[in-house]
């Protein structure tokens, strides 16, 4: 039962919790949707003569409803457009239509009919199932908004507020969300749907901060002040309000300042570091290509071959190479060789069982049972490196030893390419100097280097505070090979997910690491931070967190230097 807004005293600066789906904060009043109308069933049989009036005023709402999403689609665009026309040519839908008419002819009365219709083509869709049972939200959406124009009610939804406002809702119909106006709603909170909602998805697409599956926010009525952070998931109720106007306004200007980063890479006191990105293939790499990422600092190509169950030829493997060199052309683009295995199999490469396959044969290792995929691949990047006039570097991952880095350098050298090697393995950052001796370049992959170095599954959910890439223990291997990069004059990059938090990549730049390379979606967040900070702010915050015990001092030692707080 939702409160009064009296009984909100009670809430006063309590915080819920939520899944965060669209970062940013926004600070403002509640407002709820208008309510649904309620029908009463128990309505008696039309008199057939009064039966031609309720089908006129039936049809006139399902037109009426039906003109009003097409003029907000019309004022929408992108994904919120097609969801509005999608529903608008659902009320006008000829089978819909046909149902409804006949319940009325029957007897029913306008409101009845519509619902009658609804539920019959309701059971349709649900039986469909997929994406077909998904309309059956937009179907009632439609259902109530003929139901309330029938009765003459105001149309249910999304009230238009007469200040900029926070929206808390159950969930929102997809015409609600589609219609929303980023400019007077500054945030949005559900108590249901999940982070891939058409809610989350519509939010993410007008950038408006917003929190789903929030515990007790049925309990925050409208007119309550409330405090949205899409970043963390938490939503204050009546906070301190000096102190919420400042928190939104911060994310407001650092919104902005990502919007409007454009490269290239460097401290605020222009000391150089390469922002790149994390690309699978052609098409991500052309998507990476509208930021303002410099290269690619990761190119994963066993996610190329997942569904294969044989090896692709050369010539394939070459034309999938040449895509991604191509949309980067002249620029750094680091190629990894297969890394075929754990959670990423490969039907051509892996056996087909083993009792621990993180710790089996995966990555380089494939090669020393058999070298053929491992020439071959580089058989394909070197043609595809010759037909795009690109000079790609080439490293292998999961490298444990010197001797794998050399067997590999030499293979690569061959080709006239530039030979380097993941850091991913506790072995290889401890001789890091060894390893480096042999290639050109390290790349350091944080993730599965956390996972190795605290003994912990990096796809287990209960042990994801042991593979925080903010452990130190982490981010003391990687100071290792950044060291022993710096002594011999060699890049040493982190491609890792550790590179996408902009607070701890500037960290990393503090320990000497020289790129960062992460998703598309995360190099502005990056390159516009890592713009907002002195080298010896880097440095200092190093040090603050490699004197640390935990990830969680860490990050605040950090935020202590880096965000002034
Ligand atoms: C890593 O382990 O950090 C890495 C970049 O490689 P992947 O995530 O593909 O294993
Ligand atoms: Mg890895």
């Amino acid at each position: 039962m939702t409160r009064s807004a009296e009984d909100v005293q009670g809430l006063q600066g309590t915080t819920l919790h939520g899944t965060p789906v669209v970062p940013g904060v926004g600070y403002g009043r509640a407002i709820r949707p208008g309510v649904r109308p309620a029908l009463r069933v128990d309505q008696p049989e039309v008199p057939e003569a009064d039966r031609p009036d309720q089908l006129e005023k039936f049809r006139l709402a399902a037109t009426t409803v039906a003109q009003r999403l097409r003029e907000r689609a019309a004022n929408a665009s992108g994904a919120a457009a097609e969801v509005l026309s999608a529903n608008a040519a659902m009320a006008t839908d000829r089978a819909w239509l046909r149902s409804a008419e006949k319940s009325i002819k029957a007897g029913a009365e306008a409101g009845i009919g519509a619902a009658t219709a609804t539920d019959w083509f309701a059971g349709m869709l649900e039986k469909a199932g997929g994406l077909m049972a998904e309309r059956v939200t937009d179907l009632r959406d439609i259902r109530d908004r003929v139901i309330a124009e029938i009765a003459g009610l105001p149309e249910p939804g999304i009230p238009m507020p007469d200040e900029p406002s926070i929206l808390l809702a159950d969930d929102l119909a997809p015409a609600d969300t589609a219609g929303l106006d980023p400019t007077l709603i500054l945030g949005l909170a559900t108590s249901l749907g999940g982070p891939t909602s058409h809610t989350a998805i519509i939010a993410r697409q007008l950038g408006i901060p917003c929190v789903v599956a929030v515990g007790e926010l049925d309990d925050v009525p409208a007119g309550t002040a409330v405090l949205i952070d899409g970043t963390t998931g938490e939503i204050v109720v009546a906070p301190n309000e000096a102190a919420a106007t400042e928190r939104a306004q911060q994310s407001r200007a650092d919104a902005a300042r990502i919007a409007g980063w454009a490269g290239p890479g460097a401290t605020l006191d222009g000391r150089p570091v390469d922002i790149l990105a994390n690309v699978q293939d052609g098409a991500g790499a052309r998507a990476a290509r509208a930021t303002a990422a410099e290269g690619v600092g990761l190119f994963r190509t066993e996610l190329c071959f997942l569904d294969r169950a044989t090896e692709p030829t050369v010539a394939e493997q070459a034309d999938i190479y040449a895509e991604v060199l191509d949309a980067f052309a002249a620029k750094k683009v680091v190629v990894r060789t297969l890394d075929a295995g754990s959670d990423k199999p490969l039907k051509f490469a892996n056996h087909a069982a083993e009792a621990n396959p993180a710790l089996g044969v995966r990555g380089i290792r494939i090669a020393e049972r058999d070298s053929g995929i491992l020439d071959r691949q580089l058989d394909a990047i070197a043609a595809a490196a010759a037909r795009s006039g690109a000079e790609p570097w080439v490293m292998a991952p999961m490298i444990s030893t010197a001797a794998e880095a050399a067997s590999f350098a030499a293979k690569v050298r061959e080709r006239g390419l530039k030979p380097g090697v993941m850091i991913e393995v506790p072995a290889a950052a401890l001789l890091a100097d060894q390893v480096l001796a042999h290639v050109e370049f390290l790349s350091i992959g944080t993730n599965d280097l956390a996972q190795y170095t605290m003994a912990a599954d990096r796809m287990s959910a209960d042990l994801a505070a042991l593979t925080d890439p903010w452990q130190p223990a982490v981010v003391k291997l990687v100071a290792m090979a950044a060291t022993a990069g710096a002594a011999v004059g060699k890049p040493v990059g982190v491609c890792g997910e550790a590179a996408a938090d902009p607070l701890l990549a500037c960290v990393l730049v503090g320990l000497g690491i020289t790129s960062l390379s992460c998703a598309a979606a995360a190099v502005a967040a990056v390159g516009a931070k890592l713009a907002s900070v002195t080298f010896d702010d880097c440095v200092a915050a190093a040090a603050a967190v490699l004197a640390t015990a935990d990830p969680l001092a860490a990050r605040a030692a950090a935020g202590e230097i880096l965000n002034g707080s």
